[in-house]
């Protein structure tokens, strides 16, 4: 048996028995992991507020060889965010968030560039009031970029033509970029505005990015190609998003 200590956001947890939890936690030297938290459930648990949605944690688990679940031995509360919680609009953003990092983080394998996008995500949904859209696109993007399924926008992929700041991008069947000449008749299309703003998101942290002001139609532009994307890679459409009406 090995005591692992690491950072951790918790991303949900179940109830497990009588008094236990099963916490689905995203760490940073682990990866996904499964944690049973003995006692959590008690009036006196020693894990207190810790294992709250998204709270960021110091963990220390028992890992045993062959065995998916982990024990939890401890957690100490970093940050808490019981406040994104309590705002409807925030812990919609949170949950499907997490359904995302579920979803994409293979489990027990560390993932530092993952780990740090969602917690900076998270960080500027906390900082900066009234950026849930524009940061669900945000998180969207790089969640599929640190798994290699975002296309690369540079180039059509017919011709390869270097798409331009100003050019209109057509999205092929593949979900694949192609300039005007070469965009089939059925392509869906990405104003020149949203490919800039996709584009913006290679510097930008999620914070800085939460200050662009995203209209509707970007909005939706953008997440017609992130959801048809994510929605490949995991075979269905996400649970949150279909429990939302989007
Ligand atoms: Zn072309």
């Amino acid at each position: 048996m090995r005591l692992v200590t690491t950072d951790a956001i918790v991303l949900r947890s179940y109830n497990l028995a009588e008094s236990d939890r099963i916490v689905l936690c995203l760490t940073r030297s682990s990866g996904l992991i499964r944690a049973v938290a003995k006692g959590a459930r008690r009036m006196k648990s020693r894990f207190g507020a810790a294992l709250e949605p998204f709270t960021v944690i110091k963990l220390s688990f028992h890992e045993k060889e062959n065995r998916e679940l982990v024990t939890m031995s401890s957690a100490e509360i970093v940050k808490s965010h019981f406040d994104l919680n309590s705002n409807f609009e925030t812990a919609e953003v949170l949950a499907y968030m997490g359904e995302m990092v579920a979803e994409f983080a293979p489990p027990h394998e560390a993932d530092e560039l993952l780990f740090r996008m969602l917690i900076a995500c998270v960080e500027a949904l906390s900082q900066r009031k009234g950026s849930e859209r524009v940061l669900t696109r945000y998180f969207e993007i790089w969640l599929l970029r640190l798994a290699g399924l975002f296309p690369d926008l540079g180039a059509c992929t017919k011709c390869g033509a270097e798409l331009g700041p100003s050019d209109r991008t057509a999205v092929d069947a593949e979900l694949q970029p192609r300039c005007n000449k070469c965009s089939p008749a059925n392509a869906s299309l990405l104003s020149s505005e949203a490919m800039n703003i996709i584009r913006s998101t290679h510097q930008l942290s999620p914070l800085k990015f939460a200050e662009n002001h995203l209209s509707e139609s970007q909005y939706a532009e953008i997440g017609d190609l992130t959801h048809r994307l994510i929605t490949r890679a995991i075979d269905r459409r996400p649970r949150t998003l279909v429990a939302a009406g989007r």
